[in-house]
């Protein structure tokens, strides 16, 4: 395939060639042709460089890299030698963005490089008429349905397998890695001295240090499932106090701000103003601007004279007269961390006096228990949301039996618990002993499924993860320098802010798989929403838990622990199935019943053991000798059955000596010695030998027995036996 996609553009290319040179005999290259030329092979260069640069997400073989280039650049310069292409040339480049656009972000590069080409073509031909160091002359001879049809085609198909070409070449990995429909066989590698730790990583131990010394106030998952009402809630937080601030200061304007959904800013919260100017989307940074200062200071920021500051203030649209300011920050008591700012402003020169100050802060205790309380209730109704939403979670785990339904259950939970940009399963591919991203949900941000990674890079994020069983949360991974997500750099714009990373696995630590939530914003997922994952995670765990205990206790009703064949409930159950779908086509159906011949005689002289050794070694030579549609079956001690489906007395007679002479043909190993058994064989076929289920298993037992009594090692058949009398003993075959 990978021949055959190379080989395209090279014929493309010749013929291209010939068919170019044929159409548009150029004279001589025009300097025009010559710098196009040029710009066709530096990108490329470009193209090539960005390819195989370690950062991107594919890679192409080089060879192939070159020929698609060099067919895209022949048919861009035969495409360009006359104007009237122009149809073509849309196409192409049209065709050459969409390349550019569907292979990595970097290749916007390319795209923009062949607009501008495409730009300036159209400006050329608008003022020339003509593109110059084209041929008008030759062109005009051509019919005009050559262009109108013929070039269109070939240039759309050329274009579509060089599309296909990137589609094909893009992928890493050979395929995507199995579904987990079973756990990975656990990746025991000990103790791991890799642990991610660290300000950013808050690990299962807790080591947590948040970016800003700030406490968080909004979610906007949060407020977005609670809509306007919310939004409204918390508009009104800080009205009464700063109502009173604007009283007891006689200020122009006195605002409250709280810090914002990220802890990184401050955003205004209440206002009472008698500017008309007041901008309420203003956001102040910490530790920029006259205000932002005061974040940094406790005892407040008091002046008379503003103008002995610069800059303007950013909370009013035009500049207004302000002179006196007075700022204090407002604190959480308990956690210490900045909750927001009140500030008031006046015209008057030294407006705010010390006691002004004291009184300042006042306020700002009363407003950081406004804050608390709000706070709390926002809490309250997020941890009730989360609960509901939790319990439906737990419930739908525990309704799924199957490992695949567990992990369905766990991506519609996470994708509606956390706020993402997107969701990532990577497995474990045991063929290339490597991780591999499985499923990705959301926007792809330069991944592809199917690409995999080394999880024993001591750097890898998802890789410790599938090492060590723990789940981990990274805040601000964009600036993170000692981890990767997955066993390479990469380009800090593909890079999440935050990302949460939990190990799918049941109650014996065998990882299923590794699941990760990733946001482009930062501030987005903490140690809480570590905590809930790990809840999520349990009932997992749970879930596949009883998943496997399902498939294996469907297992043990089924299958026979000796010789891992259908036991004789399974056995029960198929001939009702066989017996019914049988009557329902009007086809016959046989059943075969056997006995190991004398095994009394032969436990007693090998041993139990080697007697056991025999019931499997027959089983294994029942399943090699039936049809893939037939059943075979331990009835029960040292019987056996087997369900010939489709098969009436005639066509069993074949089956049926087949498996005789497959187990008389055993040679079984004890103390040197090989050891042989047989066995007897009774059939009896439905509809012929018998009505309903019951009478032919009676009926083929019959024929077992007749077997016996003629001598043991053959088969009868219930129609011979019926009318004659059971046989007086013969000697056995051979
Ligand atoms: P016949 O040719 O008449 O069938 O003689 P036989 O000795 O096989 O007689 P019968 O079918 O009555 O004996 C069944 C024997 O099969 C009894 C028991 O020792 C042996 N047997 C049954 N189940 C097992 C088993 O699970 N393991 C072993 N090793 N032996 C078994
Ligand atoms: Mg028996
Ligand atoms: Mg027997």
């Amino acid at each position: 395939m990978s021949l055959f996609l190379t080989l395209i553009p090279i014929i493309s290319a010749l013929f291209l060639a010939l068919f170019g040179v044929h159409l548009i005999p150029v004279p001589r290259i025009s300097h025009y042709e010559l710098i196009l030329t040029a710009v066709l092979v530096l990108q490329a260069l470009l193209f090539i460089f960005a390819t195989s640069s370690q950062q991107t997400q594919y890679r192409m073989g080089s060879f192939a890299r070159v020929a698609w280039m060099f067919a895209l650049s022949w048919l861009a310069i035969h495409l360009l030698g006359g104007v009237a292409f122009k149809m073509n040339l849309v196409i192409a480049l049209a065709a050459a963005a969409l390349i550019g656009t569907s292979a990595h972000p970097i290749h916007a590069v390319y795209t923009i490089l062949l607009t501008v080409a495409a730009a300036i073509i159209t400006v050329t031909d608008k003022l020339f008429g003509y593109l110059p160091g084209s041929h008008p002359a030759v062109i005009q001879n051509i019919p005009d349905y050559v262009f109108s049809i013929f070039f269109p085609v070939v240039s759309v198909v050329l274009f579509q397998s060089v599309l296909l070409g990137f589609r094909q070449g893009r992928v890493v990995a050979s395929s995507p890695a199995p579904i987990p429909s079973e756990p990975v066989t656990p990746i025991t590698l000990g103790k791991d001295s890799a642990t991610p730790k660290g300000s950013v990583i808050i690990s299962q131990e807790g080591q947590t240090v948040d970016p800003a010394q700030a406490s968080q106030f909004f979610s906007r998952l949060y407020l977005e499932n609670q809509g306007e009402q919310a939004l409204k809630d918390m508009k009104d937080i800080l009205n009464t106090v700063v109502y009173f601030m604007s009283r007891n200061f006689k200020a122009y304007t006195s605002i409250g701000f709280l810090v914002s959904e990220f802890g990184d800013k401050m955003v205004i919260n209440s206002v009472v103003t008698k500017s008309r100017n007041l901008n309420y989307d203003c956001v102040v940074e910490f530790g920029k601007g006259v205000i932002g200062s005061a974040v940094n200071k406790p005892g407040g920021f008091i002046t008379g004279n503003l103008r002995s500051y610069t800059g303007d203030l950013e909370y009013y649209k035009e500049p207004e007269n302000i002179n006196s300011m007075m700022i204090m920050r407002v604190m959480d008591n308990q956690t210490k961390r900045i909750q927001g700012l009140l500030l008031v402003d006046s015209e008057n020169m030294r407006a705010f006096t010390d006691e002004h100050k004291e009184l300042m802060y006042r306020f700002t205790q009363i407003a950081s228990a406004m804050i608390t309380s709000a706070k709390l209730t926002y809490q309250m109704n997020k941890v009730a949301i989360q609960a509901d939403l939790q319990y439906e979670i737990a419930k739908k785990l525990s309704e799924s039996l199957k490992p695949e339904e567990v992990i369905d259950v766990l991506t519609q939970s996470l994708t509606r618990t956390f706020e993402h940009d997107r969701l990532i399963i990577c497995a474990y591919n045991s063929a290339t002993a490597k991780g591999a991203v499985w499923r990705l949900i959301g926007n792809p941000g330069g991944l592809v499924e199917g690409m995999e990674f080394d999880i024993h890079n001591e750097r890898s994020l998802y890789g410790s993860v599938f090492r060590n069983r723990r789940s981990i949360v990274s805040q601000g991974y964009r600036n993170e320098e000692r981890f990767f997500r997955f066993d390479r750099e990469e380009p800090a714009e593909l890079k999440p802010q935050d990302i949460l990373i939990a190990p799918i696995h049941d109650d014996r630590q065998s990882v299923w798989a590794v699941v990760g939530i990733e946001s482009n914003r930062p501030g987005v997922y903490s140690q809480s929403e570590l905590q809930l994952l790990k809840t999520i995670m349990a009932n997992v765990t749970t879930a596949l838990t009883k998943a496997r205990m399902y498939t294996e206790m469907e297992k043990l009703a089924t299958i026979d622990g000796l010789t891992q064949i259908a036991n004789h409930r399974k056995f029960q159950d198929i001939m009702t199935m066989e017996l019914e779908r049988s009557q329902r086509y009007s086809a016959p159906l046989t059943l075969l019943l056997m006995d190991i011949d004398h095994f009394k005689k032969f436990n007693d002289t090998y041993g139990h053991p080697v007697g056991d050794l025999v019931l499997q070694m027959v089983a294994k030579a029942l399943q090699g000798s039936i049809r893939n549609t037939d059943y075979c079956a331990r009835y029960g001690g040292e019987e056996f059955v087997v369900v010939l489906i489709q098969a009436d007395e005639n066509q069993s007679r074949v089956l049926a000596e087949r498996i005789r002479n497959a187990v008389e043909s055993l040679q079984i190993q004890n103390d040197g010695k090989i050891l042989r058994v047989t066995v007897s064989i009774g059939s009896a076929t439905f509809p012929t030998d018998a009505a309903n289920k019951q009478e032919l298993i009676d009926n083929a037992d019959k024929a077992m027995y007749y077997s016996k009594q003629a001598g043991r090692n053959r088969v009868s058949f219930f129609s011979e036996t019926r009318s004659q009398p059971a046989p007086a003993a013969a000697p056995a075959h051979h």
